[in-house]
């Protein structure tokens, strides 16, 4: 039995929370290390947290909005020409992600090729189950302003649901059913316009609330603007969920995802 464990890396919203790295949160497992998404600040904040001699096996993406993939320009550069030359991870992109990234790049370089020479890059969809080093890992498609895909991985039977970022949506509960730790983006304003057309975050209350309908075990909160009120948000989150701890994800703190947010010192 391999111990999963869960470190947050970036945990601002589209924004800056102050000393927070948008969007990246590091599962180890099996020997091998996975970030799930690459936000601005990220790969930064990881080199600080362990070093350039703890090489990340795999990115999986989300999503390509900015706070979400960001990091994988500079990444490469240190992949290519800086000190992270012994790095070459797996990229896995969700469906339309290609295409968005080359556009991205387009301001300066040609074609997506510019993503090659540092980046193993691998493409998932929702239709089945694949695998990323020891994880098996699933995705859902979430109603989001762009395409975004709820992720569930699991290890040695134990599992870790990240939200991705998502209005709300009857499938999620379902998706992340008994997972060990689900990680909910809890962006959207409780006092917000919550039948906005489109919608496309959640609040802490339905963060709450999909954990509890998920029978998750654990809940830990992300994306959540510190003017919202950290822990305004979590104590709201717990008062939906009630079966299990919450917290609000900050940066280096690590998880044994088994274990109900114990933490691994
Ligand atoms: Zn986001
Ligand atoms: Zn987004």
């Amino acid at each position: 039995m391999t111990a999963l464990q869960l470190t947050p890396i970036g945990t601002s919203p589209a924004w800056y929370n102050p000393g927070e790295p948008n969007s990246g949160f590091l599962l180890e497992g099996g020997g091998r290390r996975v970030l799930v998404d690459c936000g601005s600040g990220v790969i930064s904040r990881y080199l600080a947290l362990f070093g350039a001699d703890h090489p990340i096996d795999a990115i999986v993406l989300s999503h390509v909005h900015a706070d979400h993939c960001f990091d994988l320009v500079p990444l490469k550069y240190g992949i290519e020409f800086g000190t992270l030359r012994d790095w070459s991870p797996q990229l896995w992109l969700p469906p339309g992600a290609r295409d968005r990234l080359t556009r991205l790049v387009s301001a300066w370089d040609e074609d997506f090729s510019y993503f090659d020479g540092a980046y193993d890059v691998r493409d998932y969809d929702t239709s089945a189950a694949f695998d990323v080093g020891p994880f098996t890992v699933s995705a859902l498609d979430v109603p989001h302003y762009i395409e975004s895909k709820a992720l569930r991985f699991e290890l040695d039977g134990t599992s870790f649901g990240y939200s991705s970022d998502l209005g709300p949506t009857e499938a999620i509960a379902p998706f992340m059913h008994g997972v060990d730790l689900l990680l909910a983006e809890a962006a959207f304003p409780e006092d917000g316009d919550l039948d906005m057309p489109g919608r496309g975050h959640i609040t802490a209350s339905e963060a709450g609330r999909i954990a509890h309908d998920a029978g998750a075990h654990s809940l830990l909160l992300t994306h959540v603007p510190e003017e919202l009120g950290l822990e305004r948000s979590r104590e709201l989150a717990a008062a939906a969920f009630r079966s299990g701890p919450v917290h609000v994800a900050r940066s280096g703190e690590r998880y044994d995802v088994a274990h109900r947010l114990a933490a691994v010192s």
